[in-house]
């Protein structure tokens, strides 16, 4: 007679998933009482999402900087060694990963972004292309945008090039490095519209308003109830009725937690970008020379403001070329940016310093620039340092921290001002670069100047508000330092630390 006998691994899957515990949990790998780098794991069952895949900031300057960055050749050993992202199976590309072990065969269903801020974003470089990422079509046009202008070499949102493989030489013998063409590959990447079915769970895309376009909040139906996840949002944005209606209609909705955002938890309401817009407008009014501003660079909300101050004082508002190229990519989409033609797009000096330069023939001037830069080249609405220097009184010129090498060409006369739109400093690294700023525009004559800025952070009563609304069983504060302050806005608040796994 014949004992017949199973051994575990000859069980179907199927078999074992329903004889499994149903259980839902949530893991924090990041964004748990810090701001930002969120990266929370959802797991329902077999099915496992990614909430957001962003970078720690605050975890990864305490060890990096700008010159002391983690090396790709160690594939993701560098990032590791901090604890920046979690060691499992089954989520990273093969190519890093196989530098430290064997890969796995993918084990994660999905990555759910709400916005396209690197704190919630950038870390998607590391993840195995065949994980699917969903976004809102914004998002994806914004990461693209990213993907292209990007000099860090950490930004193969869209597509990936393989690296750290060998490919038989065409001619002769032996093996050459995978390079070029031949190493892209592409993301499986899915835009979210209202509603997606990922394995157990059903999700539902929310807009909200926020300090770049695109963002959305979520609520995911799990086996064990109903998750709010909202990611980062307010309510003084130009697109706040998105937030009030979805707020409105979430409240319809039994929610069992909810991951509520607060960076500003502990801040009073800001003020409406619509009276940040008059504020700047009365600003600029009666200025002689030019006028300097710096705003985040795919804030749009706050370049329509800069643009509508510009046109009311007959001025023209000059951007990088990196924006230019957002608003390229996001022409055509519903978010309501400026179209191309409405602002004018600064050409620096670079490399050999040629733009400009009638005795050189249109090609060698063009070799100064990157490729996605050279179809800019000849726009009508071009300008170059020499046209804001022979008629200041006609420009708003946009100058972030990197591009203050600018004003020694442009040479900003007696009488211009300078208006600062981008959040105060956080951290040491901020406060020199703030400082540096502060020297160069005192050489120029643009100190003292006005702040004029709002975050893209509700404030504390409109997170107690939104809270009270949502009314979840359960409440999870993430992306926020202060944790505590919750406990004032609701009775069963949950406080969780960083690797910290919660059952539902
Ligand atoms: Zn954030
Ligand atoms: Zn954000």
């Amino acid at each position: 007679m014949l004992a017949i006998l199973y051994p575990k691994n000859c069980i179907s899957d199927d078999l074992q998933r329903s004889s499994a515990i149903r259980m839902t949990t949530l893991t924090f790998y990041g964004g748990a009482g810090e701001i930002g780098g969120n990266q929370i794991l959802l797991e329902d069952d077999d099915t496992r999402i990614w909430l957001d895949f962003g970078m720690p900031f605050s975890r990864a300057n305490r060890y990096f900087s700008e010159f002391l960055q983690p090396r790709k050749l160690s594939g993701l050993g560098d990032w590791f060694e901090f604890g920046l992202m979690p060691d499992l199976p089954g989520l990273y590309r093969e190519d890093y990963i196989s530098r430290l072990r064997e890969p796995s065969d993918l084990a994660f269903d999905a990555v759910l972004l709400t916005h396209a801020h690197a704190d919630h974003s950038a870390y998607i470089h590391f993840l195995r292309p065949d994980l699917p990422i969903y976004a809102s079509e914004v998002t994806k046009r914004i990461l693209e945008a990213l993907e292209v202008t990007s000099t860090t070499g950490f930004a193969e949102f869209l597509r990936l090039k393989e690296t750290f493989k060998l490919v038989p030489k065409s001619k002769g013998e032996g093996f050459k490095r995978l390079q070029g063409k031949e190493a892209k590959r592409s993301r499986k990447f899915k835009v979210i519209g209202s509603r997606a079915r990922i394995g157990n769970i059903e999700v539902e895309a929310f807009p909200v308003s926020h300090s770049l376009p695109g963002a959305r909040a979520y609520l995911l139906h799990t086996s064990s109830g109903t998750i709010f996840y909202t990611g980062d949002f307010r309510f003084h944005g130009r697109g706040e009725e998105a937030t009030r209606e979805t707020v409105e209609r979430v409240a319809d909705v039994e929610v069992d937690a909810m991951l509520c955002e607060g960076t500003r938890v502990r801040e009073s309401t800001d003020i409406p970008e619509a009276e940040l817009e008059r504020r700047i407008t009365s600003e600029m009014r009666g200025v002689k020379g030019l006028v300097v501003v710096n705003f985040p660079p795919r804030d749009i909300d706050r370049m329509i403001s800069f643009l509508r101050a510009s046109e009311e004082n007959d001025r023209k508002l000059v951007v990088s070329l990196r924006q230019a190229y957002l608003l390229k990519m996001l022409e055509g989409s519903d978010c309501g940016a400026p179209k191309l033609d409405d602002v004018c797009v600064y050409l620096p000096r670079k490399n050999w310093g040629l733009i400009g330069d009638p005795s050189y023939p249109e090609e060698v001037v063009a070799q100064d620039y990157e490729y996605w830069e050279r179809e800019f080249l000849n726009l009508e609405n071009a300008v170059i340092a020499e046209d804001i220097r022979e008629s200041p009184r006609d420009y708003v010129f946009r100058c972030d921290f990197f591009e203050l090498k600018n004003l020694i060409d442009i040479r900003p006369p007696k009488g211009s001002i300078y208006i600062r739109s981008v959040t105060e400093p956080f951290d040491e690294e901020t406060e020199i670069d703030k400082r540096k700023a502060d020297a160069w525009l005192k050489h120029f004559g643009l100190y003292p100047y006005s702040q004029i800025h709002c975050s893209g952070h509700a404030g504390g009563p409109e997170l107690r508000r939104t809270i009270e609304d949502v009314s979840p069983e359960l409440l999870i504060p993430v992306h926020t330092e202060a944790p505590e302050a919750f406990e004032e806005f609701h009775q069963n608040v949950k406080r969780v630390k960083l690797g910290q796994r919660i059952e539902l």
